[in-house]
């Protein structure tokens, strides 16, 4: 079976703007036999008023009052090409510590609708307010890693939010797949991220919770085509310690326009059989 299992649609404002429907003619003339649709799903308002810098927040998602549309729109497509490949539809949940009850409120309201779905980390609280990990690498550099102090207590406050994530009372529609669980080294060169020992121990503590709490990962090659980046997330010597725990793995291009549609699916290909 080959699944692209993290993709976004012309509801994504920070997308090519280019329909689904062209998205998904593009992985079935890849010759995809499965499609999930994970849009990132409206934010509160008492989250957005904290959110920085204010020429981002336009650019995260879509308004509530647009979800019903994107629900409405997915499963007619999901219809419409139901004899070339199957269709999932879902969020991308982002996880917001001091709003769980929001998004177990959304999940309570729209679960029924969703065959698929991940929590992602890609807020964290930073200087100002809370801030994108993933929106500008100048911006992380200097409203992130400079409020944590260095880049080692960033990449730990991204990991630790993680395990909240994972942690997290959702309700009974809560995703248990996690979406790219290092997006914090979206701009490694960038902000010179490194491993270490104390790093290495955390994400072993969070492959065994993923573990123990029988939830898969997100194998996302995004990061590969990210200029500060050119890793998956997570990268490669994560995912075979992940594999040799019998952690599941979904293929995600996540997938903003038509050309990143089944991107770096020979790299996961080749990740899968390693071990
Ligand atoms: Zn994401
Ligand atoms: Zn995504």
């Amino acid at each position: 079976m080959k699944i692209d299992g993290h993709t976004h649609s012309h509801f994504c404002p920070h997308g090519s703007g280019e329909h689904v429907e062209k998205l998904i003619e593009r992985a079935i003339e890849l010759g995809f036999d499965e499609y999930h649709i994970t849009e990132h799903p409206p934010l509160p308002e008492s989250f957005l008023k904290d959110l920085v810098p204010l020429e981002a927040v336009p650019t995260i998602t879509f308004h509530e009052n647009e979800t019903d549309d994107y629900i409405k729109e997915m499963l007619y497509v999901k219809n419409k090409y139901k004899d070339k490949i199957t269709i999932k539809v879902g969020f991308e949940i982002d996880f917001l510590p001091d709003h769980t009850q929001w998004t177990k409120q959304f999940l309570n309201d729209y679960g029924k609708y969703c065959d698929t779905g991940l929590v992602s980390v890609h807020f964290l609280k930073g200087i100002s307010g809370w801030r994108c990990v993933d929106y500008d690498a100048k911006d992380t550099a200097e409203g992130l890693v400079s409020y944590y102090g260095n880049p080692e207590k960033f990449q730990l406050s991204y990991y630790d939010m993680v395990i909240e994530s994972i942690n997290a009372d959702l309700g009974i529609n809560k995703p248990t797949r996690i979406g790219h669980m290092t997006l914090c080294n979206k701009f490694k060169t960038f902000i010179g991220i490194e491993t270490s020992t104390v790093i290495d121990e955390k994400v072993d503590g969070i492959l065994k919770l993923i573990k123990n709490k029988q939830y898969s990962l997100d194998y996302n090659t995004a990061g590969l085509f990210k200029p500060y980046c050119g890793e998956t997330y997570p990268l490669n010597n994560i995912v075979q310690k992940a594999i040799k725990m019998g952690i599941p793995f979904m293929y995600g291009s996540d997938a903003h326009g038509v050309e990143d549609v089944g991107r770096g699916y020979d790299v996961f290909q080749s990740s899968m059989k390693h071990v």
